[in-house]
């Protein structure tokens, strides 16, 4: 890899303009992995100014030509889909395997729904049959900066860079520095595909800095941004004074609504998916509502199914789970895990402190707690680790108020074998997405939340479009291009 201090500017590697070395820590030894950069406000002006440069020759390339950069980027990949991997790993503390079969391979899906769904983007197209001289254009936005988290790196990366660039944008992107090393080896994919100097830029930063200088930055038209919600509201603040366009993917708190009803698997299916990459996913179903007349036996079985999630190395193939991201998230769990406790809720698997016979990483026992009432804080707060909270419910209208009764709205969760049920379950919950009886959603479905989960929509044709702005035009003349 790449001298890892180093930003990509203008299709070039360069030192950062004044040295501000930062460790990279593997979350798995506590050890240092990498050092990088902290960029400056001359780093991202150089990084805008070159996005700023390139992008009228790349918003006027064919949109075409734009698709094959991208279809180049997947080549690079698919020769060096194990670096992926392993940089996932070493940077985020994702065991081997789910790096390999998890992390890394959302750079490879995403490219290929995106440019499934860009087929589908009009870019010309008149107002209506009746008004045949109005006419509506669909034009990149302009420079994005665009601001990823740690958790699911090149998920989130991948999810805003690709459509960025088919839409016709120039990009800034400042990824985690909790976890920078595989956006290091993205950009080196993006130099190696040949997409023109200037058109894609990383400096690597923190919010207060590069994060910061971005969302205040007069050429930058647009902030695509995933993470904390404290940071989504700085991140608002900031870009206020300059009017650009702000797009959210924040926190959630996810009901997972499980009737009498359901398939018996639901309960363990539904601890799996909270523990899935050690908890750190803002759409785990964290809260597990469960119908009063199988409590009993669901907690039972969540308490099973939890102690069967092991912990281990992220060297050693298998599903364990791996340690979370750094020393201030176990820090914040393990206050978490001890407010459950004091609030009265029922510790029925794991606890606070290292797992048995761990000594060093940060790793956290997988948690369950019976007996939640939804005010408590453990429900309330995203604790971003592996930790579900088992709350019962008496009927379909209390699971609605108890799922809703959230400051977020990412994804919630219903099982039922009573289709009519599900159906009301989708509409009545305030989310950006319902998942029902275990099936994903399908390629090219929109992800994106509501009220404190922010309101972007990234993936398929709804993600291109964020990155497009809408001309109206009258006076159209049909009879030329
Ligand atoms: P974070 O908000 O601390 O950091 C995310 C990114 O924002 C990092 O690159 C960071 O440097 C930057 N940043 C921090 N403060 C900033 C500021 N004031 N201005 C500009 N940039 C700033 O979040 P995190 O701890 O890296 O990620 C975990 C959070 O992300 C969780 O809350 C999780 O729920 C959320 N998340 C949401 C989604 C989603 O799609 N809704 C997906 C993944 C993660």
């Amino acid at each position: 890899m790449t001298d890892t201090t180093n930003f990509y500017i203008n299709g070039a590697w360069v030192p950062p303009v004044a040295p501000r070395p930062c460790d990279v820590i593997d979350p798995a030894t506590e050890e240092v992995c990498a050092t990088i950069s902290l960029g400056d406000l001359a780093d991202t002006d150089a990084a805008v100014k070159a996005a700023s440069d390139a992008f009228p020759a790349w918003a006027a390339t064919p949109p075409a030509d734009r698709a094959a950069y991208v279809a180049k980027i997947l080549e690079q990949y698919n020769k060096r889909s194990e670096e992926m991997a392993e940089a996932i790993r070493l940077e985020m503390g994702a065991p081997i395997d789910l790096a390999r079969d998890s992390q890394a391979p959302c750079l490879p899906d995403h490219i290929e729904d995106f440019l499934e769904a860009f087929k589908d983007v009009v870019w010309d197209r008149p107002l209506r049959d009746d008004a045949p001289n109005d006419r509506i254009i669909m034009e990149p936005i302009g420079v994005v900066g665009l601001i990823t988290p740690w958790n699911w790196p090149m998920n989130q990366v991948t999810l805003k860079v690709i459509p960025a660039l088919l839409a016709g944008c120039t990009i800034v992107l400042k990824p985690s520095e909790e976890a920078p090393l595989s956006s290091l080896l993205f950009a080196e994919f993006v130099h190696d595909a040949g997409v023109p100097a200037g058109v894609f830029n990383l400096v690597n930063g923190d919010g207060a800095g590069v994060g910061t200088q971005l969302s205040t930055h007069p050429d930058v038209a647009m902030i695509s941004f995933t993470g904390s919600t404290r940071a989504g509201t700085a991140i608002s603040k900031a870009a206020a004074e300059t009017l650009k366009r702000v797009k959210l993917e924040l926190g959630g708190k996810g009901a997972n609504v499980i009737f009498a009803d359901a398939d018996p698997k639901a309960v363990k299916r539904g601890v799996r998916k909270c523990m899935n990459n050690t908890g750190q996913s803002c759409n785990a179903p964290t809260r597990m509502l469960v119908e009063q007349s199988i409590y009993d036996r669901a907690v039972e079985e969540a308490t099973e199914a939890a102690h069967s999630v092991k912990v281990g190395p992220t060297t050693e193939p298998g599903r364990h789970i791996g340690p979370v991201v750094n020393k201030s998230q176990w820090d914040k769990i393990q206050g978490m895990i001890q407010m459950g406790i004091d609030e009265g809720a029922r510790l029925v698997a794991g606890g606070t402190g290292l797992p048995e016979g761990v000594n060093r990483g940060y790793y956290v026992r997988p948690t369950v707690f019976a007996d939640v009432s939804n005010d408590m804080n453990i429900a309330q707060q995203e604790i971003f680790g592996p930790v579900l909270s088992i709350i019962p419910f008496k009927d379909e209208a209390e699971a609605i108020a108890i799922a809703n009764d959230t400051a977020y709205g990412l994804t919630n969760y219903v099982h039922s074998s009573d289709g009519a049920r599900r159906n009301r379950m989708a509409r009545a919950l305030k989310s950006g997405m319902v998942e029902m009886n275990g099936m994903s959603r399908s390629s090219g479905s929109p992800f994106g939340g509501m009220k404190m989960s922010g309101r972007a929509r990234e993936g398929g044709l709804w993600g291109i479009e964020e990155f497009l702005e809408v001309k109206a035009v009258s006076g159209w003349d049909n009879t030329t291009d």
